[in-house]
């Protein structure tokens, strides 16, 4: 048995449905008129890998910050992965994922571990951005791609379960944390902040 904590940041355009995902995810909950601000900054969740390991995330949600382009490193730096998301009914809004990727990857290089969403498949007729294009963009930036509906409750599971798996291959991978540890050997592990939050 072992367990492992991971920082996951959600990023993306103001009302793509991060919030929304968030709160399907972590606590089966949905409001069509989801306000613009949660009150906590992060929400827990367990995630079974199988084999007896276990990946505790803290899923990071922004205060609308990204709406007035506000959103700065402190809230990313420390992150082991990231979800991008997009509206599939908005092509400026998969647009606004590229330019997070770039600086995602300027700020905090090559160790976070990325997935992109496209959201809102519940709306699929009024789809602006081609998934093919979406899919190839992923693969180009070393990303995985699911489709998602935090309304229908579609592909959360998949897309958290993926980066959870990936987050923690590379963890292994780097021999670095040993089970429920945090710190030490090269892992990036929970930051210092989020360990204060967290109770660590
Ligand atoms: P955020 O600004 O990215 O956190 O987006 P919100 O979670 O606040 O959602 C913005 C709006 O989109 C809200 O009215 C949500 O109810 C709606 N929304 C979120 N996810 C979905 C979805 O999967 N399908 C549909 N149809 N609407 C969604
Ligand atoms: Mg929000």
């Amino acid at each position: 048995m072992s367990s492992q904590r991971f920082k996951v940041v959600l990023l993306g355009e103001g009302r793509v449905g991060k919030t929304s995902i968030l709160l399907r995810y972590t606590k089966g909950e949905y409001n069509d008129r989801q306000v613009s601000t949660l009150q906590a900054s992060y929400l827990d969740k367990e995630v079974s890998l199988g084999e007896g390991s276990i990946a505790k995330l803290s899923v990071w949600d922004t205060a609308g910050q990204e709406r007035f382009h506000a959103l700065g490193p402190i809230y990313y730096r420390d992150a082991d992965g990231a979800l991008l998301v997009y509206d599939i009914t908005d092509a400026e809004s998969f647009q606004k994922v590229k330019q997070w990727v770039k600086e995602l990857r300027k700020i905090v290089g090559n160790e976070i571990t990325l997935a992109i969403a496209g959201n809102k498949i519940d709306l699929e007729k009024n789809r602006n951005v081609q998934e093919s294009e979406a899919i190839k963009y992923a693969e180009s930036v070393g990303a995985s791609h699911y489709n998602t509906s935090a309304k229908a409750n579609k592909g959360l599971t998949e897309v958290f379960n993926d980066l959870s798996s990936r987050m923690l291959t590379r963890r292994t991978d780097k021999g670095g944390l040993t089970s429920g540890g945090a710190g030490g050997g090269g892992g990036r592990g929970v930051g210092g902040r989020a360990k204060q939050k967290l109770g660590m």
